[in-house]
C-alpha cells in the first residue's frame, strides 16, 4: 500500500482516454488528490520537491498564496545555498513574508545525508496507513481523546474494563442492541416508558430517581452523542482533568454508573428491581473502600516513591540538560538548555521560542540548539541529558525514514557522533533548570538566546543542584 504514496504515483497521469484505464486503476486514482493533500515533504536534499506545486512548508502549497510564479519547474534545491542555508535574496524575490518564516523554519540538513522524502500527515510518525487515511475520510472518525488514561486510574481493573467499554460506545443498552439488529425495539426494560440510550439508562429512568443526589456536582450530559458522552466521562472520571472534585468524586462517579448497569442487568436477567436508594449507598460503600485501598497503597509502597536530584557529570566532564515548555500540543513552546562542569557550576544557557510545534519537537529543538552549541563553542567530554523518554528513544534508536522528525534526529545524531556525546534520561525532578530556562524561552520572542552570565531566575535552581537537594517524585 505504501505504493501509492510514492513519487511514481504521485506524479503519474492518467490518460486522457479514461476508457483504457482499468475499473481498480480508476478507483486507486480518484484518491490521488486526498493523499496529496495529505502528503508534506520532508527537504533532504531539495531536488525532487516542486518549489511552488508540492506542500514542503507551512499549511499549503506556496503556489496557493502566489499568484505571480516565476517558473514551474523550480525545485527547492535552487533556493539553497552551497553552505546549506537558505538564499534569502533570492527567496525575496519570489515571495511574500510570510511565505519566508515558513521556508526559513525549514531546517535544511548539513551532515546528515537525506533524500527527500515524502510524509503522511495523518499519522504522528508520517507512515502511511489505511487506518489514518479511513479515519479522515470516515464520516464517524473516532475521537482523538486517548484511552490510555483508563489504565493508569487507581481502581480496580472491572472498572477500567467497564469504562473502556463506556468510552467506546460499545455498552449494549437496548438502543444499541437495536441498532445492531440484536432486538426489535427499544425500550427500557426498566420503567418500559422511553427509548433506552446512554442518558436515559444513567440519567433519565425514572426508576432511578435521586441515585445522584449523593453527587451534586456532577452535570448530566445534554445529548447521547458519542463524542460528548466520551468528553463527559473524560471529565468526570480522569483523576487528573480540570474538573473540580477530587479522587473519592471521580471514584463515586464511575462507581455510581457501574451499579446503575448491573441494577439494570438484575433486572433484565432475574426480574428484580434494585431501588435507587440502595444503588446510592452501595456506590458510597464500594467507592470508600476503593480510596482505602488504593491511597494507602501508594502511601506506604516504597516503590511508588522515588527521590531525584541532580547528577554531577563525570570527573572532567561537562554536562548538558535539555528541556522544552509547550502552550499547547501543538501549540507556542519553548527550549532550553544548561551547560554545567564537574562541579556543578555554570558554564553556559540558552533557550528560545518556538512557535506552533508539537512537545517532542520542542524537546529536538532543545537538543538540536545544546548540540550545535558544543560544536561552535569547542566544548569536549560531554554528557547530554534530557528527560523525554520519545526524544531519546528517537536519537539513540534506528532513524526514521518518513517522520516529520527525520531531518533534526538525524542532524542530533550527526552531531553527536560527531563530538562523542552521550544522551541519557534524568527525571524531570533531576531537570529543573533546564525546565525553568524553557519556560523562560516560550515567554519571549527571540528564537535563540543564550547567556554570558546565568539569569537571574535560574540561580536559585542552580545552588539547589549544586548542593543536591533532593525532590520527591510519587
Ligand atoms: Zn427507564
Amino acid at each position: 500500500m505504501f505504493f501509492f504514496i510514492s513519487i511514481i504515483f504521485i506524479n503519474i497521469r492518467i490518460q486522457k482516454s479514461r476508457r483504457k484505464a482499468s475499473h481498480v486503476w480508476k478507483s486507486i486514482f480518484k484518491t490521488k488528490d486526498f493523499v496529496v493533500n495529505n502528503l508534506k515533504w520532508l527537504v533532504g536534499d531539495g531536488k525532487d520537491i516542486s518549489f511552488w506545486h508540492d506542500w514542503w512548508c507551512g499549511n499549503s502549497i506556496l503556489a496557493d498564496s502566489h499568484v505571480n510564479i516565476t517558473s514551474d519547474h523550480l525545485k527547492v534545491v535552487d533556493f539553497i545555498t552551497s553552505s546549506k542555508d537558505w538564499n534569502c535574496t533570492l527567496l525575496n524575490q519570489v515571495i511574500n513574508a510570510n511565505s519566508l518564516s515558513d521556508i526559513t523554519n525549514v531546517l535544511i540538513p548539513r551532515r546528515a545525508i537525506i533524500k527527500d522524502t515524502p510524509c503522511w500527515t495523518l499519522s504522528s510518525k508520517g507512515n502511511f496507513s489505511v487506518k489514518s487515511a479511513y479515519v479522515a475520510i470516515s464520516d464517524n472518525p473516532p475521537l482523538s481523546t486517548s484511552w490510555k488514561w483508563i489504565w493508569t486510574l487507581k481502581i480496580p481493573a472491572k472498572l477500567k474494563g467497564f469504562l473502556w467499554i463506556c468510552m467506546h460506545g460499545k455498552l449494549l443498552t437496548n438502543h444499541h442492541r437495536m441498532i445492531r439488529g440484536l432486538v426489535d425495539n427499544d425500550i427500557c426494560p426498566c420503567c418500559n416508558n422511553a427509548r433506552e440510550d446512554l442518558k436515559h439508562l444513567f440519567f433519565e429512568c425514572t426508576t432511578r430517581a435521586n441515585v445522584w443526589n449523593h453527587l451534586p456536582s456532577v452535570q448530566v450530559p445534554q445529548t447521547n452523542n458519542l463524542e460528548e458522552w466520551r468528553n463527559w466521562l473524560h471529565t468526570n472520571i480522569n483523576h487528573s482533568s480540570a474538573q473540580s472534585g477530587g479522587y473519592l468524586t471521580k471514584v463515586l462517579t464511575l462507581v455510581t454508573l457501574w451499579k446503575i448497569w448491573l441494577a439494570r442487568n438484575r433486572k433484565v436477567f432475574d426480574n428484580i428491581m434494585i431501588n435507587p436508594a440502595e444503588i446510592s449507598i452501595s456506590s458510597s460503600i464500594f467507592a470508600s473502600q476503593i480510596c482505602h485501598s488504593f491511597l494507602s497503597i501508594s502511601c506506604i509502597n516504597p516503590r511508588l516513591v522515588r527521590l531525584v536530584s541532580w547528577n554531577f557529570p563525570g570527573t572532567g566532564k561537562l554536562k548538558l540538560n535539555t528541556d522544552r515548555s509547550s502552550r499547547g500540543n501543538p501549540g507556542p513552546a519553548g527550549y532550553g538548555g544548561v551547560f554545567r562542569e564537574e562541579r556543578g557550576h555554570w558554564v553556559l544557557s540558552y533557550l528560545g521560542r518556538l512557535e506552533d510545534c508539537t512537545s517532542l519537537e520542542a524537546e529536538l529543538w532543545g537538543l538540536f540548539r545544546g548540540l550545535e552549541l558544543i560544536q561552535s563553542q569547542g566544548m569536549e567530554a560531554m554528557e547530554v541529558e534530557s528527560d523525554s523518554t520519545a526524544a531519546i528513544a528517537l536519537i539513540n534508536g534506528d532513524p526514521p525514514v518518513h517522520s516529520p522528525h527525520t531531518v533534526i534526529i538525524r542532524e542530533c545524531k550527526a552531531l553527536m557522533a560527531a563530538m562523542g556525546c552521550t544522551l541519557n534520561h534524568t527525571l524531570r525532578e533531576g531537570n529543573k533548570v533546564a525546565d525553568k530556562l524553557a519556560n523562560l524561552g516560550v515567554e519571549q520572542e527571540e528564537k535563540m538566546v543564550s547567556h554570558i552570565s546565568p539569569p537571574d531566575d535560574i540561580i536559585p535552581l542552580l545552588e539547589a543542584d549544586m548542593r543536591r537537594v533532593i525532590f520527591e517524585r510519587v
